[in-house]
């Protein structure tokens, strides 16, 4: 499975609508300090369902909305969509393109939605278990996570195999029915 590009309008320095292109292979984005390139993998991450803020290194969701400049006035919306190339079929829907949104307005209301349907989180978070994408997955290694793997407690390190094993939807599943 692949992503195929991310699109994103009014998410923290990206006021205009953009759209960043995931070709094969391995994509680097480089850029000066301050340009926005945090910015994008912290776009990634809210877009799969991120509820920490201070993981999208902020003190307040909303934050992630376009604040403003001096020069241009705030946006009272954030969105961002990840494109995911679905034709291996490892997402379990039927189709070869999934795309993924999230929205955040300034009142604080969220949407998701999937290929344009609104749908919950608990769906999205559904969608990428056991893919290692998710936003407990092990895909976006963030700074500190590799002394965090090496120093954690047994019984966390053993979660992140877990996922990589794919087994996290049925342990989720069996804790839910559990607790009917
Ligand atoms: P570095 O090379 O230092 O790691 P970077 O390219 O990763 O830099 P980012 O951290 O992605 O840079 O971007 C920081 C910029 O994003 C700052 O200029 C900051 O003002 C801007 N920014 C963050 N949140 C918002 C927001 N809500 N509205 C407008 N700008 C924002
Ligand atoms: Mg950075």
């Amino acid at each position: 499975m692949q992503f195929k590009r991310i699109e994103m309008q009014g998410f923290k320095s990206f006021a205009d609508p953009v759209c960043i292109e995931l070709n094969d292979g391995i994509t680097c984005i480089v850029g000066p300090n301050g340009s926005g390139k945090s910015n994008i993998s912290d776009a990634l991450r809210w877009v799969l369902g991120e509820q920490s803020p201070k993981q999208l290194r902020g003190n307040k969701m909303d934050e992630v909305i376009f604040a403003g400049t001096t020069s241009r006035k705030p946006k009272g919306m954030a969105e961002v969509s990840l494109v995911v190339d679905n034709s291996s079929g490892m997402l379990p829907v039927d189709y070869n393109e999934v795309a993924v949104t999230r929205r955040m307005y300034r009142s604080g209301e969220s949407e998701y939605l999937i290929n344009g349907n609104n749908c919950r989180l608990k769906d999205v978070r559904e969608l990428f278990m056991d893919t290692g994408i998710g936003v407990d997955g092990y895909s976006i290694i963030g700074q500190g996570k590799i002394q965090e793997i090496v120093s954690t407690k047994p019984e966390n390190r053993r979660e992140i195999f877990e996922e990589a094993a794919g087994i996290v939807s049925y342990k989720t599943r069996k804790q839910d029915a559990e607790r009917k």
